[in-house]
């Protein structure tokens, strides 16, 4: 009899057991397949902030409770507190204006938006903001809701000597700190000068030499910005392509799916491009050519999360797979 009880325990504690490890195991199997292939996590980053009692927790996990910390707190990245749900149907376009505040560009840029109510995000270098004109230009960008101001370092990489810059992790990571305050940067988003280059979503992609300061950049609650297409532009600041060009480039790659999320492309230009008025009307064009298209929704890179992907959260995750079984929308990652 006693030898019976005692195989009753052991069985018990055996099945027990195994039940865990077949929990374990198909969480890590469903993490893993939610893991981009590209890229690469951000591990060392995220294993400094991990407490030792997570060691199971996923990279991908820990980033999401970190960005929900941050919501909570206030700190780190503000976003939208209105969630915004995507319409499949439309294409999101991040319009971004890179190394204000000039003159006249970034003035320039900022009225042709205004007239046309389009949303942008302006990336700004810290030590451009000299003087009055160029203080309360960003002043009035940063309190127009239709703008935001991200941080693209305060010394564009020590004035481009972007090998120096991207050697020293912890000197660039003050840089770009010290640019917050001067330009009173609201929301934690930031472009590498000089570097296509991204930190966000758990993973990096781009230009490897700058995954050091991306990685140090992830590791205060920031989120790491490339560009999925760029209007270019020659010694003069004259654009290459024209508008009409341009709007086409756009329409290409969002259809072909060529950009970091489906259905979301983030554009870069200079402000500078546009300090001209035959080139200021180029940008007129190329903005009323996209307003044309009613499939497109401008927005800031603040929403760039809620609006092109909803579906960031484990618990909306879940949520989609019983609301469409398997037919459920495909989260990008
Ligand atoms: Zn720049």
């Amino acid at each position: 009899m006693k030898l019976y009880y005692f195989s009753f325990i052991i069985l018990c504690v055996l099945s027990c057991k195994s039940d865990k490890e077949q929990v374990k195991t198909q969480a890590i199997k469903s993490t893993l397949a939610s893991v981009p292939v590209s890229g690469s996590p951000i591990k060392d980053t995220v294993s400094k902030t991990k407490p030792e009692d997570s060691s199971e927790k996923t990279t991908e996990e820990d980033y999401e409770v970190r960005v929900k910390e941050q919501k909570e707190t206030g700190k780190g990245m503000e976003t939208n507190s209105a969630r915004v749900v995507k319409d499949s149907s439309k294409y999101y376009i991040y319009i971004t204006l890179d190394d204000g505040p000039q003159l006249p560009g970034t003035q320039i840029c900022k009225d042709i938006l205004e007239e046309n109510n389009i949303k942008a995000s302006f990336f700004m270098v810290g030590s451009h903001k000299v003087g009055a004109k160029r203080n309360n230009l960003t002043d009035s960008i940063n309190n127009n809701p239709l703008f935001i101001v991200s941080n693209h370092s305060n010394s564009h990489g020590f004035d481009n000597r972007y090998s120096v810059f991207y050697r020293n992790p912890k000197r660039s990571l003050q840089d770009f700190i010290a640019a917050e305050s001067k330009l009173n940067i609201k929301h934690k988003i930031a472009r590498l000068p000089g570097r296509n280059t991204w930190a966000i979503n758990n993973k990096l992609k781009g230009e490897k030499s700058a995954f050091a300061v991306a990685k140090k950049l992830d590791s205060i609650g920031y989120y790491v910005y490339g560009w999925d297409v760029e209007w270019k532009f020659v010694r003069g600041n004259v654009p290459v392509e024209s508008a009409t060009e341009m709007a086409k480039k756009v329409e290409n790659v969002l259809k072909r799916g060529r950009t970091y999320l489906p259905n979301s492309i983030v554009i870069l230009v200079h402000d500078r491009m546009f300090d001209k008025p035959k080139h200021a009307d180029s940008l007129r064009k190329f903005l009323a050519l996209l307003k044309n298209n009613d499939k497109y929704v401008f927005e800031t890179l603040d929403n760039y999360f809620t609006v092109s992907q909803p579906s960031v959260s484990h618990e909306d995750k879940k949520k989609n797979k019983e609301s469409s079984g398997k037919n459920a929308t495909p989260v990008a990652e």
